[in-house]
């Protein structure tokens, strides 16, 4: 009888909970599934483990309450400059970019891709320095220019466009190097959209294209019509410079519309000067919705109209989208162009990325790159990020216990299983020291 009691608290003290954490109470929206219900989601080993109408808080370690909230997948933000600390001025390979953490688990974002900054010549340097040491997930689209994009002088120029060691190296790093990118080509030649092209279909990933400055003989409509192939993405769609937009009708161009029809993609891609709401409301009424959500994030969209990817998606639910279209067009269909669909969606066995998100209502207004505004009534802020299931970002510490209810002289809490923010890589210096 002894021995039962004894194996019986043992078990007790060493049973593993079922879940390492649960988000209990919220408003689930996970397009890949068709849900947007309320539902319970539970996690455990860094990947989705349940999601169901009821499940108890006993069968978790730790449990938070969510209701009143929405919980979606991880979002993934296709078009990002992130090849920062090089310090080369006026460059997307330099200055011209931002470190990812300080604008991404913040706003609910797990996954971004660096569109282009880094060429075959430089893609090591950059993984080296920001892709391995970021906790946001950052991919990359590598730019068919091999010096990547550091400004006019290496992105005008041919002889540095190489299909070879391009394609080498996204096939070396595939899954890391998810796309193919050409960006302010000035010229009046097809041979940076033909080479970039050659190259991503040698490595069997898309080709995402900034189509530049126009020319009579390089029209938008033999890029999406004839250079492009069914997966490859067009970027800035709402810029207006480029012949999206139908002169007469205000809504898409012909070239917009017959690519649609063969597959392309198009994407938002922001920016500092590649969204006008001229071109994007009246697209919008005439029902060319973009395919992905993405801002286009650099030093000079950060603190302009796009600021960061909530605020993208407002200028969405401001136009009258849905806030479950909002929320696929920033997770599931992106994790889908880039060829990661064990991402943006949160089924069970998925990688445990989640935004808990606040749908806030009032008087709110969204600017675009002309400094023009559209009010709205609707705004995304967010409440708590999970990435690969351990807390990242908390803005009310809804993980956590009030101070005066732990025991007096309390210590680090939290627990590594749930917790990546006081058990993370990155503690504080008080850690540091020897
Ligand atoms: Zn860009």
């Amino acid at each position: 009888m002894r021995f039962i009691l004894c194996f019986f608290v043992a078990a007790c003290l060493f049973a593993q909970p079922e879940y390492d954490l649960l988000l209990k109470g919220g408003h689930v929206i996970d397009g890949k599934n068709r849900i947007s219900a309320r539902r319970d989601v539970a996690m455990k080993g860094g990947r989705i483990a349940a999601v169901a109408a009821n499940i108890p808080a006993s069968a978790a370690l730790k449990t938070v309450d969510v209701s009143g909230l929405y919980v979606t997948p991880g979002l993934i933000d296709i078009h990002t400059h992130v090849y920062a600390g090089t310090g080369e001025r006026n460059s997307y390979a330099g200055d011209n970019s931002v470190y990812p953490d300080g604008f991404t688990l913040r706003v609910g974002v797990t996954t971004v891709v660096d569109v282009g900054g880094a060429g075959w010549r430089n893609f090591e340097d950059f993984k080296d320095r920001v892709i391995d040491r970021s906790r946001t997930r950052v991919l990359a689209m590598i730019n068919i220019v091999g010096n990547g994009m550091r400004g006019g002088k290496w992105e005008q120029d041919l002889s540095d466009m190489e299909v070879k060691p391009t394609a080498d190296m996204a096939l070396k790093y595939k899954g890391l190097i998810v796309g193919v990118k050409s960006a302010h080509y000035a010229g009046p030649e097809w041979a940076p959209f033909e080479r970039g092209e050659e190259a991503a279909r040698t490595a069997g990933i898309p080709f995402m294209v900034d189509f530049g400055a126009v020319h009579p003989g390089r029209q938008i409509y033999d890029l999406l019509n004839k250079v492009y192939r069914p997966g490859d993405i067009y970027t800035h769609m709402y810029s207006g410079l480029r012949g999206e937009q139908d002169a007469e009708t205000k809504g898409p161009s012909k070239a917009m519309l017959d690519g649609r029809k063969r597959g392309v993609i198009f994407d938002v891609g922001h920016g500092g000067g590649s969204f006008t709401w001229r071109v994007a409301v009246p697209m919008m009424k005439a029902g060319f919705v973009p395919d992905s959500i993405s801002t286009d994030l650099h030093i000079s969209s950060m603190n302009a109209g796009m600021k960061d990817m909530l605020n993208v998606m407002g200028k969405f639910l401001a136009m009258g989208m849905s806030l479950e279209d909002v929320i696929l067009l920033s997770t599931w269909n992106p994790a889908r162009e880039i060829q990661h669909e064990e991402l943006g969606h949160l089924s069970p066995g998925a990688v445990a990325d989640v935004a808990v998100l606040r749908l806030e209502k009032g008087d709110f207004g969204f600017v675009d790159m002309h400094s023009a505004r559209l009010k709205g009534t609707r705004r995304l802020l967010c409440e708590l990020t999970l990435k690969d299931g351990r807390v990242v970002y908390d803005l009310n510490g809804i993980t956590r216990e009030d101070w005066d209810k732990l025991p007096a002289g309390y210590t680090r809490q939290g627990d590594p299983r749930w917790d990546g923010f006081s058990f993370g890589p990155r503690r504080g210096p008080w850690r540091q020291k020897k």
